[in-house]
């Protein structure tokens, strides 16, 4: 029997207890998930600290601490291009055949859609502390942004010092505003 594919875009800056819930909730739904890790081409910048390779990392660690199992989903880095209006067709050359579309983001639900793929919203799980800008920002506080990810986002995080990372970049772009 055909496989069902859905498909879920995110920066993933970083994977954190939301996206693990959404794509968990997908799999009620899809036989199998292709999980692209966007802007795959940005890292050490404030907003996209991480590059994708620690982010594929993250996911595909917090994946097996889930025991989500490893034959229902493709972990793809894809990169951003300059046209939206043709990014449908990018996303689609490097991902295996996918119907169903799962986001939350307004632009992507917009681009897809008008390609006509079933576009689906996933619920949103305590929004106002699973977000990528505020486990970024409890980083710079020191504040407990450990409870809202994976074990496996802690752990590359810490192999990578990526706190102090995330601080200096935050030193730099400060500095920057002066010139
Ligand atoms: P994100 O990591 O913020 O979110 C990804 C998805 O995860 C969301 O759509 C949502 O479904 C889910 N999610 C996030 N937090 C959740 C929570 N608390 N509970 C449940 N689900 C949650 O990433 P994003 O910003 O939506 O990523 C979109 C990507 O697509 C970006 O990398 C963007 O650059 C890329 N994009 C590129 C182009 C282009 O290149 N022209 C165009 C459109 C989009």
């Amino acid at each position: 029997m055909e496989k069902i594919r859905g498909i879920l875009i995110g920066r993933m800056q970083p994977v954190h207890n939301g996206h693990i819930e959404v794509i968990k909730k997908t799999l009620e739904e899809v036989d199998e998930i292709i999980i692209g890790i966007g802007s795959a081409q940005k890292s050490h910048e404030l907003k996209d600290p991480f590059t994708a390779g620690e982010r594929v990392v993250m996911l595909n660690h917090a994946l097996i601490e889930n025991n989500i199992d490893s034959g229902s989903y493709y972990i793809i880095p894809m990169e951003d291009i300059n046209f939206n209006a043709i990014w449908v067709a990018h996303v689609k050359m490097m991902t295996p055949p996918f119907s169903v579309v799962y986001s939350g983001n307004s632009l992507v639900k917009q681009l897809f859609y008008e390609e006509g793929f079933e576009v689906r919203n996933p619920p949103l799980y305590d929004r106002m502390n699973l977000s990528g800008t505020e486990i970024r920002k409890r980083m710079l506080k020191d504040e407990n942004w450990q409870e809202l990810v994976p074990q496996a986002t802690i752990d590359v995080i810490k192999e990578i010092n990526g706190v102090e990372r995330l601080k200096n970049l935050a030193i730099k772009e400060i500095s920057e505003l002066g010139d």
